[in-house]
C-alpha cells in the first residue's frame, strides 16, 4: 500500500461512506491506499461519552477537549508504531492548493487527519501533536469532515495506481499553473451548440495547441493572480501568447468600431 491515512472524526460513517465509493473506493480495495476513520468519541472518560465543554473565559458554543483527542491520536501512532505526521483541518489553517496535496504524497506514506466541529478543539492538543493546519478556503464550515474528505481525495488520486495513468492528473487544472481548457462529449451539436471544429478533425498536435491556447486564455480570464507568476518560455508558449494578443486587441478595435 503506498499511503495510508487515519482520520479522527465524531462522523466516521459519513466520511466512510464517502471516501469508499467510487474511484477511491475501488483504489483501496485494489489495496494502493488506505483511508481508516477513527471515532474520537470512543476515547472519552465519561459516562455521557462527552467529547466537548464550555470554553474558558465565556462565549457561546462549545470546544473539543483534548483528553479524547489525545488517546484517539495516540492509540493510532502506537499502532502504526511511531508519531505520525498530523494536520489538523481549520479555518485557521494554511489554505490548501494542489501543491499541498503534491508535497503531501510525496513526504509522508502515513498520515493523520484530525476533524474540529463545535468551536473547535483545545489548543493544547494542537500544541502537543498537531504539526500542520490546512483550510480549504477563507470560509467556515460546520465541522472539518469535508475538508478531511477533500485533502484525502486530493492526495489519494496522486497515488500510483488509483487513476489509470499520470496523464489523468498531470493535464488537469492546477498541476501547472494553468487552468484546464474546455471539454466536451457526444452529441456533436447539443441544443443547437456544436462542438468546435478542431475537435473533430482528428489532428493531434491542432489539437493539443488549440487546448493550450484554451488554457492560457481560461487562466487570464479567470485566474490573473495565476496568470501572473505563469512563465512563459516555450517558442510555441510564445507563438500562442502572441497569437492571444492580436485576438484580443483585434476584438478591442472591433468594440471601438461599433
Ligand atoms: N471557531 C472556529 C473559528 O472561528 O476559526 C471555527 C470552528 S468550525 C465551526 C468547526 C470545525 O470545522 C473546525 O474545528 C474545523 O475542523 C472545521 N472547519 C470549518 N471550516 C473549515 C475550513 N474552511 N477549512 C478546514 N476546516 C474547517
Amino acid at each position: 500500500m503506498d499511503m495510508k491515512i487515519d482520520i479522527m472524526t465524531l462522523f466516521p460513517d459519513t466520511v466512510g461512506d464517502v471516501l469508499w465509493e467510487s474511484i477511491l473506493g475501488r483504489a483501496q480495495e485494489r489495496g494502493y491506499i488506505r483511508i481508516e476513520t477513527h471515532q474520537i468519541r470512543d476515547y472519552t472518560t465519561n459516562k455521557q461519552r462527552q467529547v466537548d465543554d464550555y470554553p474558558y473565559g465565556g462565549g457561546r458554543g462549545c470546544v473539543m477537549q483534548a483528553q479524547p483527542l489525545y488517546d484517539c491520536w495516540r492509540h493510532i501512532c502506537e499502532e502504526a508504531g511511531e508519531r505520525l505526521h498530523t494536520i489538523y483541518m481549520s479555518p485557521c489553517g494554511k489554505v490548501f492548493t494542489q501543491e499541498d496535496a503534491k508535497r503531501l504524497k510525496n513526504d509522508y506514506k502515513r498520515f493523520i487527519i484530525v476533524c474540529g466541529h463545535y468551536e473547535g478543539v483545545d489548543e493544547r492538543f494542537i500544541d502537543a501533536c498537531v504539526d500542520e493546519e490546512i483550510s480549504i478556503g477563507d470560509f467556515v464550515l460546520t465541522g472539518g469532515e469535508i475538508p478531511a474528505m477533500a485533502v484525502a481525495d486530493a492526495v489519494c488520486r496522486l497515488i500510483p495506481g488509483v487513476l489509470p495513468d499520470e496523464e489523468c492528473y498531470t493535464h488537469e487544472s492546477h498541476w501547472d499553473g494553468l487552468l484546464e481548457y474546455p471539454q466536451y462529449s457526444r452529441p456533436e451539436v447539443w441544443e443547437g451548440r456544436r462542438v468546435p471544429e478542431i475537435l473533430l478533425s482528428g489532428h493531434h498536435a491542432n489539437i493539443e495547441k488549440w487546448r493550450r491556447k484554451q488554457s492560457i486564455i481560461r487562466t487570464r480570464e479567470r485566474r490573473p493572480d495565476m496568470y501572473e507568476k505563469l512563465v512563459f518560455e516555450t517558442k510555441q508558449d510564445k507563438k500562442l501568447l502572441k497569437e492571444i494578443e492580436e485576438e484580443l486587441s483585434d476584438g478591442n478595435d472591433e468594440q471601438q468600431d461599433q
